[in-house]
């Protein structure tokens, strides 16, 4: 059977990892770090078909002046980031187009409503069904009319039967009593589900693959090289694959580099901070402020603060400021307790100008596969993206419609 080796240890590249596995192929994963550190670990941690309504929708270019002078928190500009990747930027803007971004959204949709499904089956197998909230999660405004800007949103949730209910201020009060009542309107979208630990359920992913025989490499590829019909992984020590996927996350572009023309790709980066959980009430499931910009999910190391989205390099300085305003807001909210030292974390999402991820055969370098670009929802989509890349590479026709997602779009 062919040597496949996977590059990038996060819920993608573990999920093809373990799938291939599945498929019979002898599987090897390579890993940087020393463990999941990067947005595999440090995610809200939600599975929830609502994301099919993506950011480079309709209402993008209308609700620009909101966000152009870095004033509200939920977005975060580096102009001269966004110059420098003028076909990245341009691109992004024209898929927000009606008829463009209705069909990503409806591509977007088919991988999201079969996620939850293929995350159960490995959650089954390696015992974590436990950290599965099969709650929902809760879009929240601080004005009664709040939920009226999201009259087009919603009417997506509706084509595509996403299961909400709008909320007053008193069913908020009742589904979350650990909230202050500030909150005049919400969206409960009911079939979202969540875990309390992504770095856990991922970590469990790589260790149910190394128990059902797959074998994890810690090494740091900096280069491929392509030598007959194999491909040649250039890292600490060299290695000769008949198949390999580039599941590197934000570094994926970095590795292709090496034998191709990368992908338009941006970073949208994102920070979390935890606290300890105070003596009264808790949240039963994760919230997210609109007006705040932030999000509030419920781990098992206490709460975690994630902030709106900063689009700058992914080797850009650290600047916390949209997560201090983010910890300044969340006080009106809720109560929480101190904060957990050295729990400040950043990551960077990779996002492709159709918000879809680039899955499937590289169109020019053979047994070169593509598995990245999960901007916001990587944590849901990572197993169905496991499944059709091992369909792919053994030939068997694909359990949804691939052309969306095929890398060859950007050839
Ligand atoms: C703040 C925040 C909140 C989010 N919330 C959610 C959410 O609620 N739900 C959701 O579905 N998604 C969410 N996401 C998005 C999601 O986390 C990502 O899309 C997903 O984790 C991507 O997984 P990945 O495996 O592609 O990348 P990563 O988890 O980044 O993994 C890539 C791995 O590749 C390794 N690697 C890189 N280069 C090399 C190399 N050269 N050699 C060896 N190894 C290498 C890295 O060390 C890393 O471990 C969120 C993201 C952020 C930042």
């Amino acid at each position: 059977m062919s040597n496949v080796y996977v590059i990038g240890a996060g819920i993608v590249g573990v999920s093809c990892a373990l799938n291939l596995l599945e498929k019979g192929f002898n599987v090897t994963l390579i890993e940087k770090e020393d463990g999941v550190k990067e947005t595999s670990f440090g995610n809200a941690g939600v599975i929830t078909r609502s994301s099919a309504y993506l950011i480079n929708n309709k209402n993008l270019i209308p609700s620009l002046k909101k966000y152009v002078f870095n004033k509200h928190s939920a977005v975060r500009i580096k102009y001269s980031y966004l110059l420098k990747n003028l076909p990245w930027s341009s691109q992004f803007l024209y898929q927000s187009l009606e008829k463009k971004s209705e069909k990503n959204i409806e591509s977007l949709n088919s991988i999201i409503e079969v996620s939850l499904d293929e995350h159960k089956k490995w959650l089954k197998k390696s015992g974590n069904m436990h950290r599965l909230r099969e709650n929902g999660w809760l879009k929240l405004f601080h004005s009664k009319s709040g939920t009226q800007s999201t009259n087009y949103e919603q009417s997506i949730y509706k084509q595509y039967g996403i299961n909400f209910e709008l909320l007053d201020t008193e069913k908020i009060r009742t589904l979350e009593p650990a909230l202050k009542p500030i909150y005049g309107s919400g969206i409960h979208i009911k079939d979202a589900v969540s875990v309390d630990h992504p770095g856990e359920v991922t970590q469990n992913y790589i260790d149910l693959f190394v128990e059902l025989g797959g074998k994890v490499i810690r090494d740091d590829i900096t280069r491929l090289s392509q030598e007959d019909s194999k491909v040649i992984l250039h890292g600490r020590s060299f290695y000769n694959a008949d198949e390999v996927v580039i599941a590197a996350g934000p570094w994926s572009n970095d590795l292709l580099k090496t034998i191709s023309r990368p992908l338009p790709m941006c970073f949208e980066r994102g920070y979390h901070q935890h606290f300890e959980y105070p003596n009264e009430m808790q949240l039963t499931r994760p919230i997210y402020d609109v007006d705040s910009a932030f999000v509030l999910s419920p781990m098992t190391n206490g709460y975690r603060l994630t902030s709106g989205t900063e689009l700058n390099d992914k080797d850009a300085k650290i600047n916390t400021i949209q997560l201090q305003k983010a910890i300044q807001s969340v006080q009106n909210s809720i109560t929480l307790g101190s904060p957990i030292k050295n729990s400040l974390w950043k990551g960077n999402r990779p996002t492709l100008p159709d918000s879809l991820p680039a899955i499937g055969p590289h169109p020019e370098c053979k047994h070169v596969w593509l598995a990245f670009g999960h901007q916001h929802v990587g944590f849901s989509t990572g197993p169905a993206t496991g499944r059709l890349i091992a369909e792919l590479i053994v030939g068997q026709e694909p359990f949804i419609n691939i052309t969306p997602f095929l890398p060859k779009r950007f050839f």
